[in-house]
């Protein structure tokens, strides 16, 4: 198993809702219990050199979408203070207008404050949250979410978008379409994760990858609210897992 320093950082969308997308570096996840993931393994407790780290790959960005994505293996409120007046400044010099931020649940109430230190220089905060399903008690049981929201609804009061996450034992056809025709009705943009193997004990189930694949993949690819990746590298930051 090998769990290291992403080789790439910085990366740009060009096909569906373009985007500069950056993987910055935080504290660490405070949630840490889901049960899918180890990339919350990339943080460091050291917050100068995380924002020296995060600060030379902000200075990639070019605004070139006036769209610009941060996602940190964890939530925005790991970031330490600088490297977000950092995100903020560079947003202001490359006229990006539109940033989407990841958040746990757990932290949902600290959404608001940051829509607003972001607002004050005319930029929209889009806050994407991983559900990874709808169904509570598959989420809650077997991924330890730890989202204790009660419904879709309530969820959608915090978050514009969604992850979900798909190709594991014990969801179907019907479950997968269910979640992303919930996600598309109450938030602004989907992005499905296919699982792949990593060094937690969850694997993916290829009968329920080929199950998405043949049905859903073909319907879902054409829709510009949808980002689907079949590796998590797709968006062109991090890396694979090598054992
Ligand atoms: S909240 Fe995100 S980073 Fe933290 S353990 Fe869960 S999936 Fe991993």
């Amino acid at each position: 198993m090998s769990i290291q320093e992403p080789s790439n950082r910085y990366s740009v969308i060009r096909e569906k809702n373009p985007r500069e997308i950056l993987l910055l570096r935080g504290n660490g996840c405070k949630w840490r219990r889901c049960s899918f993931c180890d990339y919350h393994l990339d943080f460091s407790r050291d917050e100068e050199a995380n924002f020296l780290l995060n600060e030379r790959e902000l200075a990639k960005v070019t605004g070139c979408f006036k769209k610009l994505e941060v996602i940190n293996s964890g939530s925005f409120c790991d970031l330490d203070k600088k490297t977000l007046e950092r995100i903020r400044c560079v947003c202001e010099e490359k006229e990006i207008h539109e940033l989407h931020f990841e958040c746990h649940w757990m932290h949902k109430d600290e959404i608001p404050k940051a829509r607003d230190f972001f607002a004050e220089k005319g930029i929209r905060l889009k806050i994407k949250m991983g559900v990874e399903t709808f169904d509570f008690d598959f989420r809650e049981k077997v991924l330890k979410k730890g989202i204790t929201a009660e419904s879709p609804q309530e969820i959608a009061k915090y978050a514009d978008e969604v992850c979900l996450l798909f190709g594991l034992t014990g969801q179907t056809l019907d479950s997968m379409k269910k979640d992303i025709e919930t996600g598309l009705a109450l938030f602004e943009r989907v992005c499905i994760n296919i699982m792949v193997e990593n060094s937690t004990k969850m694997k993916p189930d290829r009968d329920v990858i080929r199950l998405f694949a043949e049905n859903l993949y073909p319907v879902y690819i054409g829709n510009d609210r949808v980002d689907i990746l079949m590796e998590n590298t797709e968006f062109g930051v991090g890396d694979k897992y090598e054992q």
